[in-house]
């Protein structure tokens, strides 16, 4: 085998001890265009780069490494994803020149490229929803790398929802946000989050409802952190006096 590819295998080994247990990559010039077209209107010299590397976390094991790590920064979720992300370029890819999109100012539609990778489906309740973790999978890093790398992603498969015949996500939500066949009804939802006694505060009644990938569930601590930041900036944004 190359070497290249050995150290590319090697490096997938690498973020998955990490807790990044779904990588893929994409040839930058094989991108549908919508997505090339989002990409050189922000970044314009994007076609110097050959590959382009989604990170995404599934299950408890990324938040196990980050605990073990010692979370740093204002936001230790991100500030590990890019660290180790970042540490499989230097390690495993000769240094390559990069530029980093996720975490960043740079807006690219994670959901589109997740779906190329054969993870993402819509749900009704906004998050995406994956065959084998259902909703408990998350997008940590994206991207661009000066080297030729091997694509990497999976077939894509059915959507979880469509065989899904009770659809529980749609009874637990208290705040009737969650409807089959429609996008979430944000309004509705943050109307419900930050009403007081909400039990939504920290977490999502109708993604703890889904059936699937229900082992892969996040612990009390992770989901509680993540809710809790997510409520934090809501509440920033909807008052930043
Ligand atoms: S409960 Fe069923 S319909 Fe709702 S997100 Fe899960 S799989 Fe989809
Ligand atoms: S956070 Fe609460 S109100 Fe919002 S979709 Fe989930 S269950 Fe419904």
């Amino acid at each position: 085998m190359p070497r290249a590819a050995i150290e590319w295998q090697a490096g997938l080994s690498y973020l998955a001890s990490q807790g990044l247990n779904l990588v893929a990559s994409f040839s930058v010039s094989g991108l549908p265009r919508q997505l090339q077209d989002q990409l050189t209107a922000q970044i314009p010299d994007s076609s110097r780069f050959a590959s382009l590397i989604l990170t995404a976390n599934a299950g408890r094991d990324f938040w196990e490494a980050l605990q073990s790590s010692g979370p740093q920064g204002r936001d230790p979720v991100d500030h590990f994803s890019l660290t180790v992300s970042q540490t499989l370029v230097e390690r495993n890819l000769d240094g390559a020149e990069h530029q980093v999109l996720y975490p960043g100012p740079f807006s690219i539609s994670l959901s589109e490229l997740g779906q190329l990778a054969g993870w993402h489906h819509p749900s009704p309740i906004g998050n995406g929803i994956h065959p084998k973790y259902g909703l408990w999978f998350a997008y940590r890093s994206l991207l661009l790398v000066g080297q030729d790398l091997p694509h990497q992603a999976v077939p894509r498969q059915a959507s979880p929802c469509d065989s899904c015949v009770d659809k529980p996500c749609m009874s637990a939500c208290p705040g009737q946000a969650v409807h089959f066949g429609h996008p979430l009804a944000l309004n509705a939802c943050i109307k419900h989050r930050i009403s007081d006694h909400s039990s939504c505060r920290d977490r999502c009644l109708s993604r703890l409802a889904c059936p699937v990938g229900a082992a892969y569930r996040y612990d009390e601590d992770q989901l509680q952190y993540h809710y809790l930041h997510s409520l934090e900036s809501l509440e920033l944004w909807l008052d930043p006096e």
